[in-house]
């Protein structure tokens, strides 16, 4: 069965960055129709909005879409409903992806990008999962008021409310549980049960979801330490489940340890497995139009729709083996060059990793 793409590829580097993941998708000879519109401050400036009605029309009636990235400072005066990030919040919510898969992986070729010592980070591959529509982002209520009683009554105080329904959570601890499963069967679930309730409920949730999945060894731990965990030993975790907020800090923190961000794939995916894939990185408008762009994190998104939305793992594992190849041998753009390797640019890496596909 024949199964559809849309590709998204956006502003700055987007359309770079996202031409070479679809060369190499094309490479694979599957029954994939793909399909592209524009989106962000691309689209505002062809329609007048950053998520057009036919873009989010073709990204709804898509089994997966290949997203490159929005922004450019020349958008920043934009009313914020015009600006080019709405896009993504506009695709989210849409289609109701509520489980952001943030692998952080470090090859050891490129272990001397990390700031920390290569003996603890070679060979890094950590999954940091976060829920993404939840908690006190999105919780009410929320506002700043005048503080109705209290010590600081009379005062102004802001205030935002953390929220999680039992089902939110169940949802996506399933994904973390299954995807343990697909790797070396350990999740760790971070909260901060020993003060916030919302947490105490998350705990209690993940615990009765870990019945159904006795193959999988569940750990917990508060978000405080897993920060220092992180950075101490983190090749002790494999899966991180966690909400919206922690999340948003842990997976930035996973991503610093590579130190190469355009190394680093993301995937945002909903109930029925339908996702969105793109690039850690954003738009980065200094560097666009110049072909030096690292197409990697892009292929390695592709890589990951074929393994999650797409249900090709054979295919996912393919493009992985085939970017790892191209380090081995010495190819690096220039964002993850150091002396003695071979610095190519946007159009030679997409080159190389077709090679590279055998
Ligand atoms: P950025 O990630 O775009 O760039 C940060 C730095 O990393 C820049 O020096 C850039 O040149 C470099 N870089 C990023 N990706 C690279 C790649 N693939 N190859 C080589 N170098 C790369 O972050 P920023 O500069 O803070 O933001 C630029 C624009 O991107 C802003 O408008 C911001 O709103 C937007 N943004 C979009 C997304 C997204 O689309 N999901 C995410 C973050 C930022």
């Amino acid at each position: 069965m024949t199964q559809k793409i849309a590709v998204l590829p956006g502003d700055g580097i987007g359309s770079e960055i996202v031409e070479q993941a679809v060369r190499v998708l094309r490479a694979l000879n599957l029954p994939l129709e793909i399909n592209e519109a524009p989106v962000g401050g691309t689209a505002y400036d062809l329609h007048g909005h950053p998520l057009p009605p036919a873009t989010l029309k073709l990204a709804q009636e898509s089994n997966a879409i290949l997203f490159g990235a929005v922004g450019d400072w020349k958008y920043d005066k934009l009313p914020r409903e015009h600006r080019p990030e709405q896009a993504i919040l506009g695709l989210r919510k849409a289609l109701g992806l509520f489980a952001n898969l943030r692998p952080a992986i470090l090859y050891p070729e490129l272990a001397n990008a990390s700031s920390l010592k290569p003996e603890v980070v070679s060979g890094l591959d950590i999954l940091i999962l976060r829920e993404l529509t939840g908690d006190i982002y999105f919780g009410s209520p929320r506002g700043i008021r005048t503080a109705p009683d209290g010590e600081y009554k009379g005062a102004r105080e802001g205030f935002d409310t953390m929220r999680y329904a039992e089902p939110e959570i169940r949802r996506i601890a399933h994904i973390g549980f299954q995807s343990a499963q697909k790797r070396k069967g350990k999740l760790c679930s971070v909260d901060k049960a020993n003060v916030l309730e919302t947490s105490q409920l998350w705990r209690d949730v993940v615990i009765d979801v870990a019945k159904e999945y006795p193959d999988v060894a569940l750990s917990h731990m508060y978000v405080d330490n897993a920060a220092m965990q992180l950075v101490r030993a983190p090749r002790e975790f494999d899966v991180i489940v966690t909400g919206n907020l922690f999340g948003d800090i842990l997976s930035d923190e996973a991503a610093m340890l590579t130190g190469s961000i355009g190394m680093l794939p993301s995937a945002s995916l909903n109930a029925s497995g339908q996702g969105l894939y793109e690039p850690s990185h954003g738009s980065a408008p200094d560097i666009a139009g110049k072909g030096i762009a690292n197409p990697l994190a892009t292929i390695l998104s592709a890589a990951m729709m074929l393994r999650y939305s797409l249900n090709h793992p054979a295919q996912a594992e393919r493009i992985e083996k085939a970017v790892q190849k191209v380090l081995q041998l010495g190819l690096r753009t220039a964002d993850i060059y150091e002396e003695g390797t071979n610095k190519v640019g946007t159009a030679a890496m997409g080159d190389a990793v077709l090679k590279a596909l055998g």
